[in-house]
């Protein structure tokens, strides 16, 4: 039962294209740290982040392992709110919340295309995620 690929490969398609219908700048791929939180980054932090990975979150984590261990189809949606302690000035907690308001249309937009096409049968191995896991 690896989790190598974590995500579902139809639902990130199936995800992308809801996002183009929306109109929202999507970016497939891209690795994710994710961080206990809610927090901010120290600036070593934010430099040792940055060398490895794309976004950095406080959530996905045990969500993504949860649904691997229960064989589910899963997906990341995220929205990006920040640069964290990558710029000059430092994130703050009001520039967060005035980001995520103004994403909120995006994510919405998606979530109106892309639930719709979630109900049909899927050719993905998702579902075969423990027919090998037993040792
Ligand atoms: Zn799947």
């Amino acid at each position: 039962m690896s989790t190598a690929d974590p995500f579902c490969p139809e639902l990130s398609l199936l995800a992308s294209a809801a996002g183009g219908e929306a109109g929202a700048p999507f970016h497939r791929g891209g690795t994710y740290i994710c961080v206990e939180g809610p927090r901010f980054s120290t600036r070593a932090e934010s430099r040792f982040f940055r060398g490895f990975a794309d976004v950095i979150g406080m959530t996905l984590v045990p969500e993504v392992t949860l649904a691997r261990e229960k064989a589910l189809c899963y997906l990341c949606l995220a929205t990006v709110t920040d640069f964290d302690v990558w710029q000059e000035k430092p994130v703050e907690a009001a520039d967060v919340t005035r980001t995520m308001r103004e994403n909120q249309h995006r994510i919405l937009g998606v979530l109106e295309r892309l639930l719709p096409k979630l109900g049909g049968p899927r050719g993905c191995s998702c579902s075969h995620a423990l027919d090998s896991a037993q040792i």
